[in-house]
């Protein structure tokens, strides 16, 4: 059975990054028909906080990527917190140090130090020298009996290679000094990203001990996060790891721990990183990053699984438009990208609006509505006018917020600015006047105001006749019309306003003062 997971840690909010690894997980489970299980990752416990927790827990479920097993919802394979699963790291620690494959390590953090430096002298990779790793039964009673801490070292064989078949990169190869490169060589850390994104670190071949056998828990009895993953991931059953591309070189390390545990390795996909316009690594500095942020400035849950998924997939086609059930319908693993996607928030602003025109109409008033209650925008409005409302401005807004101003924009009647502006005497060097004094009258005759009270035929058929009585039709009648009516420039259709702005009129409704 197809068994995924998400694994956060909590130590911060849901990243844009973090949100699309998880909707490929939830995809890949869902289309094969398998389990999404959701793991917290909190060994750090200085970092990690229930708070973020909960925040995390929350975003994931307002995007709609609910879980099989996890915190909330329990399942066979828990608890589903690191911090709650202690001894059964113990225990295969244990299993690992009766096999062989892991020692105990007495040295202290001097001692460890020391040997950096002298590697570094040596202008090798700074790495674990072994000591221990060849020590008598003896020795190891002796250093015991005095009471001397020590660490588990995982036992790294001196020879071979390892190869992962990862689904999204193909072959990946590890050596040692692939792995060297990817983490000490300053030249490489300088160009990590690329380098990793390219794959060309992982193809220089083998010849330097450069790995060095790594601890898996310390002294005070806390397991290291590498080993943790392995176990959780191999006592959960999961069949696939989806997970984003900076793992790779700790996928090294976990492999060589399933190995020794004796426990069949998982599928692994590394996806690739999310880039900044500029194609560096996308972070805070580039602007909004968090789910939370996004669900903030308004965009909605299905717009922001859209855009996610076209991070770095699609199915071939030139369609961008996908709901969440679409998504898992089409979705395959082989179809994901191995080249970083670059974040585009022009993009995405652009798909929210596609998801909120194509929301159904009461859906959509009630959103907006919601707000508008809430920012007293339209104290005394009704719902049908809302409705009404909502329809006229639909088509100019990507965000539930931006209804607000359009409103607020509707409502107000700037004329004098409007005249002022270069645009504005260009309409009145176009006769405005002729089209103002035949508006007046039908102002005061009560004309006009009889026909809005028909409604959007009411008004279509007053303006038909007006066109005729002035002789002017398209923009040369509706541009006048439209500045004199609402005192601007530009709008949603001037038909639609009309009709709006009388009911407002007539039901009471205010503006209340901006800014
Ligand atoms: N806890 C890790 C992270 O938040 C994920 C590790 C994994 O997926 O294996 O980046």
């Amino acid at each position: 059975q197809v068994r995924v997971r998400f694994a956060p840690s909590p130590t911060g909010n849901l990243h844009v990054g973090g949100a699309r690894t998880a909707l490929f997980n939830y995809l890949f489970a869902r289309s094969k028909g398998g389990k999404f299980v959701l793991r917290i990752e909190d060994t750090d416990l200085e970092r990690s906080t229930r708070e973020a927790e909960d925040a995390v827990l929350q975003d994931l479920a307002w995007l709609g990527l609910d879980w099989d097993e996890g915190p909330w919802i329990d399942g066979d394979y828990g608890p589903y917190r690191q911090s709650e699963r202690n001894s059964l790291y113990k225990q295969h620690a244990e299993r690992l140090l009766e096999s062989g494959h892991v020692y105990r390590c007495f040295c202290s953090s001097e001692e460890l130090e020391k040997m950096k430096e002298v590697a570094q002298l040596k202008q090798l990779p700074p790495v674990y020298s072994g000591k221990w790793a060849t020590a008598t039964d003896d020795e190891v009673m002796h250093e015991m009996e005095k009471g001397t801490p020590y660490t588990y070292r995982f036992r790294v064989p001196k020879h071979g290679n390892l190869k992962i078949n990862d689904l999204i990169r193909g072959e990946v190869s590890y050596n040692r000094l692939g792995i060297y490169l990817c983490h000490f060589h300053p030249i490489a850390n300088w160009k990590k990203n690329s380098m990793i994104h390219y794959n060309c670190v992982l193809k220089v071949s083998w010849n330097l001990d450069t790995l060095g056998d790594f601890v898996i828990m310390r002294s005070n009895g806390q397991p290291v996060y590498n080993f943790c993953v392995t176990v959780d991931d191999a006592t959960m059953a999961i069949s696939h790891v989806i997970r984003a591309e900076e793992h790779l070189p700790n996928t090294l390390r976990q492999a060589l721990i399933y190995q020794a545990l004796g426990f069949p390795m998982p599928q692994f996909a590394h996806v690739s990183l999310i880039l900044a316009p500029d194609r560096s690594k996308l972070s805070k500095r580039h602007g909004a990053t968090s789910v939370g942020q996004f669900k903030e400035m308004g965009y909605l849950p299905q717009a922001m699984i859209n855009y996610l998924a076209l991070l770095g997939w699609g199915d071939g086609t030139e369609n961008e438009f996908y709901s969440l059930e679409q998504l898992v319908e089409k979705f395959t693993i082989d179809r994901v990208n191995k080249s970083g996607a670059v974040f585009d928030s022009t993009k995405l602003r652009w798909m929210n609006g596609q998801h909120l025109k194509a929301l159904p109409s009461e859906k959509l008033t009630k959103l907006i509505g919601e707000r508008w209650k809430n920012i007293e925008i339209l104290m005394e409005s009704q719902g049908s006018f809302i409705e009404e409302a909502v329809n006229l401005l639909k088509d100019g807004i990507d965000l539930v917020p931006d209804a607000d101003k359009v409103m607020l924009n509707l409502l107000s009647y700037p004329l004098q600015e409007t005249l002022m502006s270069a645009e504005g005497k260009a309409v009145v060097e176009d006769k405005l006047s002729e089209v103002a004094e035949k508006l007046l009258a039908a102002f005061d005759s009560g004309e006009l105001i009889t026909a809005l009270e028909g409604g959007h035929s009411g008004w279509k058929s007053w303006v038909k006749d007006f066109g005729k009585s002035t002789k002017r039709k398209g923009k040369s009648l509706f541009m006048p019309l439209r500045v004199l009516l609402t005192g601007k420039l530009h709008g949603p259709d001037i038909g639609g306003s009309m009709v709006l702005l009388h009911r407002a009129g007539s039901e009471g409704i205010v503006c209340p003062q901006v800014g």
